[in-house]
């Protein structure tokens, strides 16, 4: 096969499961990654659901993801894609930096992007004590006060991570409801320098340099309370990425790609979306790497078909 046949952009476990597969179909498909093997687990502090990783750290698991495609010779390029475009003769052009490639199969697997949060200094504190992950930058808040704000899953596991570091951590959750696991929520009331408030929100933030403090609210009651904190873990959920592939009419009206559930074919032939950038009820490691399997299992028997005619 022609080595610009398939293009996998991202490789996070849904990619690195799909270049996995086809490499071992005997096809040699192109892989683009901007960041990091492994995706968003290099960025969880645990991971206990991942049926046979006993290693419990994320970022071991992405390590080890790296070493499989290292071991089946399969070498990402370490790009970020700007743009997917079809071609009149159907195949794909897909464009990094000034350099471009054709394709005649691209899956899309590029993951989410964090949903911004919005509150007045957001964007003044980004990386001056506001920050999306906790394992990145926790070890910087050692011994100090710091805010999670969030009611799911990532919030409640993520916050129990910085309470082993940190000096106090308050929860801050909309609602009184929380989308979190109960196991997850239980886990972080049990450490005895954790908060949570709810229903409360978080109304500005203030300091010089860095955050010193921020200002909560009631939701019910409206009242409000000044925090001295020194950092802030936004965790309310992401959003889908999917400007770049420059085809009307793939997503959903929440912005996710709409595929075909039992082979991740989107609705333009030979384009594919898998993980958590396509409409799924799931966004886990197991549903990713699933999805994967499935598009490169249906390209390699496309290609076989197409090759009898
Ligand atoms: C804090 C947190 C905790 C979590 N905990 C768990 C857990 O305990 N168990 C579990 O099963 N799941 C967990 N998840 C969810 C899990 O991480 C995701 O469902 C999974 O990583 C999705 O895999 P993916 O390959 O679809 O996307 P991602 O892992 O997001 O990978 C997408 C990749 O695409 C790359 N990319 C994006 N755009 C481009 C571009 N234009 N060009 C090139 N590369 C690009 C990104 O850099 C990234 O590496 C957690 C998620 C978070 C945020």
């Amino acid at each position: 096969m022609n080595e610009k046949e398939v293009c996998i952009i991202g490789c996070g476990p849904a990619g690195a499961t799909a270049a996995i597969y086809l490499k071992r179909y005997g096809m040699e498909p192109i892989v683009f990654e901007k960041d990091l093997i492994g995706g968003k687990t290099n960025y969880t502090e645990k991971i206990e659901n991942y049926l046979g990783y006993l290693g419990e750290k994320g970022a071991q698991l992405g390590l080890q993801m790296a070493q499989q495609l290292e071991k089946l010779d399969i070498h990402p390029i370490y790009r970020e894609i700007n743009g997917v475009y079809q071609n009149a003769d159907g195949t794909f052009l897909v464009t990094y930096g000034t350099e471009e490639n054709a394709f005649r199969y691209v899956i899309l697997a590029n993951g989410l992007a964090d949903r911004p949060y919005h509150v007045p200094g957001e964007e003044t504190f980004k990386r001056k004590g506001i920050s999306t992950c906790a394992v990145c930058d926790g070890p910087f808040y050692k011994g100090k006060d710091v805010l999670v704000i969030g009611s799911g899953n990532a919030a409640f596991e993520e916050a129990c991570y910085l309470c082993t570091i940190c000096h106090s951590v308050t929860l801050v959750a909309r609602r009184e409801e929380f989308r979190a696991q109960e196991e997850s929520v239980e886990r972080f009331r049990s450490f005895p320098n954790s908060k949570i408030l709810a229903p409360y929100q978080c109304v500005s933030c203030r300091g010089k340099t860095s955050l010193e403090a921020v200002t909560v609210r009631n939701s019910k009651t409206e009242e409000e309370i000044e925090l001295a904190v020194q950092g802030m873990f936004v965790y309310v959920g992401s959003i889908p990425v999917t400007g770049f592939p420059q085809i009307p009419g793939l997503c959903d009206d929440k912005g996710f790609l709409k595929v075909d559930p039992t082979s991740m074919k989107t609705s333009v032939p030979n384009l594919y979306a898998v993980g958590d950038c396509r409409n799924t009820p799931l966004r886990q490691i197991t549903t990713a790497v699933a999805d994967g399997s499935l598009a490169a299992t249906q390209i390699h028997f496309d290609y076989l078909r197409s090759r009898k005619k």
